[in-house]
């Protein structure tokens, strides 16, 4: 009988994440105070982020060790699957073998509780009673209020108004587990209400949604904080348990990946899935190839540049060293909100950089087919996040189909599709079109940065 699900024990889950930036070869750049240009204190930044995290932010330690509490939560789905898709395999009569990690099965859907829980944690020793965040699909928002109600926090989330209209489920999980949502731009903050006066029918990004729900956190005092989905080195430190537990599931199934895929909105679902067996080949000589996944409508790895950039639109953030688009950038309003984001994180940057990890870019139409084409053959709906990687993953697997060569491939399935229904409809209707980023539109964007790496 061939092994179609690897599964972990309880007691066979990592406890502790993995930290790269140990054994990257050339360390992340400071973030950047933008008045002064000189790198954020600890203090500044405590001033927004939880203290232990802010620790976290900047530390070199090899591994950080997972406290107990956040491993009893954990193990409300943790270990998440591994799983050989051998109808997809069969369907693409490809030689190659393709694997998944199903980070679906979280109660929010997506991989976001990995660092959700940790953060509302942290936040929740520190007496933060009050938190602020932004989300872009909405399963950053639904993840972070999943985290409060085990701390007893109160959140409110600033919504891409897009998303909020997309997605009226994912606001309604939200406030199931008892979050105030508010969709962005809105008028509870300047921020806001600035965007607003330019374009009152702005549909929002991230990067404006992030401006709101900083100030926020800001104006509140010292029992408030804001929190982060992804692009920071804590968070894609705690979703590394993704990938050192593929990296045990992987060694079961008697396998060894060549390829390992993840979607790429700021980093932290292909940093989880990516990380661990960057590890490898960096420490122990490996030449597993490790592929972010972006839309062809938001290109910053493959089309954008390496500069200091703002997290967020309005300014609010530190200078972070990123392949940006720079923060004015305005994605088209594709179904992926995930993955409309002007940046990516600075850890993945560097590498990105230092050629030690590859990027791909996918155009809306031939991500949705693929999807398809999983929801098919292995019976999931993935996000249409996800379906970045499955394309990618299909792409490699038929390329492997020509070569002859029968390669293994693992992808990770960030989220299910369940709450994303609209998109399909959408897609099923031949609503959706392909959006080419003209490179004029890009350069506008990147023109408008203070170059301050020359
Ligand atoms: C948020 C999200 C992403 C993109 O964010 P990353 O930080 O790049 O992982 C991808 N997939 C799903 C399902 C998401 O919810």
């Amino acid at each position: 009988m061939k092994t179609k699900k690897i599964l972990l024990s309880e007691h066979e889950m990592p406890t502790a994440w993995y930290n790269i930036v140990a054994d990257m070869p050339n360390k992340p750049m400071p973030a950047l105070d933008p008045r002064t240009k000189k790198p954020v204190t600890a203090e500044a930044m405590g001033r927004i982020f939880g203290e232990e995290l802010v620790k976290q932010e900047m530390s070199t330690e090899r591994y950080i060790e997972i406290p107990d509490q956040v491993q009893d939560l954990y193990k409300i789905w943790r270990p998440t699957p591994v799983v050989r898709a051998y109808n997809l395999e069969r369907m693409l009569d490809t030689p190659a073998k393709i694997y998944f990690k199903n980070e679906g099965t979280s109660p929010a859907g997506s991989h976001k509780p990995n660092t959700a829980i940790p953060q509302a944690y942290y936040n929740a020793k520190q007496g933060i009673k009050y938190l602020s965040t932004e989300t872009g699909g909405g399963q950053w928002g639904s993840a972070m209020a999943l985290a409060c109600q085990y701390f007893n926090i109160d959140l409110r989330v600033y919504m891409v108004k897009v998303s909020y209209h997309q997605k009226p489920y994912r606001k309604l999980l939200m406030n199931a587990w008892g979050a105030d949502v508010i969709p962005s731009p809105s008028t509870t903050t300047q921020a806001g209400r600035d965007i607003l006066a330019h374009d009152p029918e702005c549909s929002g990004n991230l990067g404006i949604a992030i401006s709101e729900a900083v100030e926020i956190a800001l104006a509140h005092g010292e029992t408030t904080r804001y929190c982060l989905g992804s692009v920071m080195n804590h968070v894609l430190l705690h979703q590394t348990v993704i990938g050192e537990e593929a990296i045990r599931q992987m060694e079961i199934a008697g396998d060894e990946p060549d390829i390992v895929i993840g979607c790429f909105g700021g980093g932290s679902n292909f940093a989880g899935i990516g990380f661990p067996f960057l590890r490898r080949n960096l420490c122990e000589g490996k030449k597993t190839r490790i592929i972010a996944v972006e839309p062809a409508s938001c290109p910053k790895l493959t089309r954008g540049e390496f500069q200091y950039d703002f997290g967020d639109t309005a300014g609010m953030t530190p200078l972070m060293p990123m392949y940006t688009l720079g923060h004015d950038f305005q994605p088209a309003d594709i179904h992926a909100g995930g993955l409309r984001y002007h940046g990516a994180g600075p850890i993945v940057s560097q590498l990105y950089k230092d050629g030690l990890i590859e990027a791909q870019s996918v155009p809306q139409l031939e991500t949705f087919a693929a999807g398809m084409m999983f929801a098919k053959s292995e019976g999931i709906i993935p996000a249409p996040e996800s379906t970045h990687a499955i394309a990618v993953a299909i792409r490699e697997a038929q390329r492997a189909k020509e070569e002859g060569t029968p390669k293994t491939i693992l992808f990770n399935l960030s989220g299910h599709g369940l709450i994303d229904l609209y998109a399909y409809e959408q897609y099923f209707e031949h609503k959706l079109t392909d959006y080419n980023v003209p490179d004029e539109v890009i350069r506008k964007s990147l023109d408008s940065l203070d170059k301050i790496i020359r």
